[in-house]
């Protein structure tokens, strides 16, 4: 009795199959360097690991708002910043704390199952609506949606699994309409498009969420959510006290400190090939290559397990999304080294020739 409403829920689940070649989780295909790894080294030993974190992160906290700052050319301090156990704490913090949890939660699908999963585990209704066939959001399924009185509506942009950006005016109309709404940028950094961030500093129902599992780091958990001071002053509170555990805190600080330009260099790595892997793709003339701002990109094939099933026989893990609405047939694709990158594109010519 006290599971039943457990029974209807999914277990979350991800692609584990061990490959060779790991393009199926849109992590960095970058570990930090020797010598990032010495400093830490050097600053972990120091932890007093019998005494709890910072409850309030201030030093890491200190570091990513100028990390922030820098990069987007912005005054964000502190202050404006949420910290979660990865950003998919903050997805679920903010479906608990936001509006009534009689109102849905609005987001398109296919998109990040966490809007999802998160809102089935705290039994809130979902007001979810279908991107065109380019994957992009239409003014009528966001009506649609509006007409079930949503208190909160997530958009990620760039898009996971689609790997596009959605139209910023039809993410705008939805904000004038004075609904709560996430923009999670957990691709920003591989986009050149333009982000929400300004206007969640300018708006109280609007608020960014960025993490540095993409960059990096997704091994220590780190997501943070930017918004107005209130507003972020606000849901802290209903922050669990100590998510960011010390070692977090202490590697955190020193890879956006020292690391910078480092992960830099990465992310515009993963830029190049991600161009280089699509037009080597795009050139194969049974599979169809989808746009991508992201780490990743999304391609459609004949037969779509039969492709994902064809390459994990050639050492390449990548994921298979034909099980979702609008994704028959398609698999995702996370950029990698190049040399890895290399052995995917010849297992393709392989299974394609
Ligand atoms: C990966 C991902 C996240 C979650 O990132 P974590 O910080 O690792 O929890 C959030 N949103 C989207 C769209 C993602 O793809």
């Amino acid at each position: 009795m006290y599971l039943e409403r457990l029974k209807n829920l999914k277990a979350y689940k991800t692609e584990t199959t061990p490959c060779k070649v790991k393009l199926s989780s849109n992590e960095s295909p970058f570990d930090l360097s020797e010598k990032l790894k010495e400093r830490i080294k050097e600053e972990i030993v120091k932890i007093n690991f019998q005494r709890y974190p910072d409850p309030h992160a201030k030093e890491l906290k200190e570091a990513l708002a100028k990390f922030v700052s820098e990069e987007e050319n912005l005054e964000v301090s502190p202050e404006n910043l949420v910290l979660g156990n990865g950003s998919d704490e903050i997805i679920h913090l903010l479906i608990t704390v936001i509006g009534d949890l009689k109102n849905p939660v609005m987001y398109p699908v296919p998109s990040f199952p966490m809007y999802q999963v998160s809102s089935d585990v705290v039994g809130r209704p979902k007001a979810e609506f279908l991107l065109d066939d380019n994957f992009q959001l239409t003014e009528e399924g966001i009506q649609e949606a509006l007409k079930q009185n949503p208190d909160i509506a997530f958009f990620a942009s760039p898009n996971n699994p689609t790997g596009n950006s959605f139209d910023s005016k039809l993410i705008m109309k939805v904000i004038e309409k004075g609904i709560f709404t996430v923009i999670d940028e957990a691709y920003i950094h591989f986009s050149d498009k333009e982000n929400f961030l300004k206007v969640a500093l300018e708006y109280d129902n609007v608020v960014v969420l960025r993490t540095m599992s993409k960059v990096g780091l997704a091994s220590i958990r780190l997501g943070y959510m930017i918004a107005k001071k209130d507003v972020a002053r606000e849901i802290d509170k209903g922050r669990l006290p100590f998510n960011i555990t010390y070692p977090t805190q202490v590697i955190g600080k020193i890879v956006l400190t020292e690391g910078k330009e480092e992960l830099k260099s990465q992310i515009k790595a993963v830029k190049e090939e991600r161009k280089r892997v699509m037009e080597e793709i795009s050139k194969i003339p049974s599979v169809t290559v989808y746009p991508s701002d992201a780490n990743f990109f999304l391609m459609k094939t004949p037969d779509g397990n039969k492709t994902h099933q064809e390459l994990i026989k050639r050492g390449v893990l990548t994921r298979n999304m034909s099980h979702l609405p609008k994704m028959e047939n398609c698999i995702r694709v996370s950029i990698g080294r190049k040399e890895e990158n290399d052995e995917f594109i010849k297992a393709m010519r392989e299974i394609f020739t």
